[in-house]
């Protein structure tokens, strides 16, 4: 047997110190990038949004993002502090909730829900890659696998730590804007669901809201529907988890 040199030996720790149990989910999470440089990162990414992005002068449809954002986000358990909502002029349907208290809707993804119940389903998707800390987990399995394939190396008289600062705040900032693993979608998916009928929603308009995603899918199909491809077999899960909860 090889002894393991002291780098891996490191990380091996570091990795296994920085997983967390997440009863949402029922497993272990690795978090190296933790939930207070995400919330910052958050409230960058808001932001950033509001400089490049229009805000609908649409009242009505503000209020409503508002009304019923507010009512997944407290059925999340994330209702604990003050949240922004807003609604942004893109023809491209799109959603985010960002950690720190954001949620933001386009213009075009109000085009294709039908009723108050799909909206719920998309927050409260985006709400549960909140709780669930999909982004911090991604980032952070990205950040060890990139430190086990060698940056290490040039750590070994150096400092693991500083190296991990010095990148966590970046990656967290851009972790948003990344694609989720389908696991994560499949966790999100059934969050999404749990929190949408805690809030008094119909779970089942979720399937409906997820068949519209599909039909945005293809060569060109928008960022959302890109980042959250909607097949016939993600679907099924979802209805198998709305049946098998008897809703
Ligand atoms: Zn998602």
């Amino acid at each position: 047997m090889r002894p393991i040199p002291p780098p891996a030996a490191a990380i091996a720790a570091l990795a296994l110190s920085a997983c967390a149990y997440n009863p949402d989910l029922g497993r272990q999470q690795i978090a190296i990038v933790d939930d207070s440089s995400l919330t910052k990162a958050g409230e960058q990414a808001w932001n950033e949004t509001l400089k490049t992005s229009k805000v609908s002068p649409d009242k009505a449809a503000n209020a409503r993002v508002r009304a019923v954002g507010q009512r997944v986000v407290e059925a999340a358990g994330l209702g604990g502090r003050p949240w922004d909502y807003a609604v942004f002029e893109d023809a491209s349907p799109n959603a985010f909730v960002l950690p720190g208290g954001h949620v933001g809707v386009t213009t075009g993804l109000l085009k294709i829900v039908d009723n108050d119940d799909q909206l719920a389903a998309v927050i409260g998707h985006e709400a549960g890659h909140v709780v669930a800390h999909h982004a911090a987990e991604r980032q952070s399995q990205n950040l060890t696998s990139s430190l086990v394939l060698g940056v290490l190396g040039v750590a070994a008289g150096g400092d693991a730590g500083r190296a991990i600062s010095s990148y966590g705040g970046d990656a967290a900032k851009y972790g948003f804007l990344l694609p989720f693993s389908r696991k994560q979608e499949l966790e999100a998916d059934r969050l999404g669901v749990d929190f949408m009928q805690r809030a008094g929603y119909r779970p089942r308009e979720a399937v409906i809201l997820w068949e519209h995603m599909q039909a945005q899918g293809g060569s060109s199909s928008p960022q959302f529907a890109s980042t959250h491809p909607s097949d016939a077999s993600r679907i099924v899960a979802l209805q198998n988890y709305i049946a098998q909860r008897g809703w």
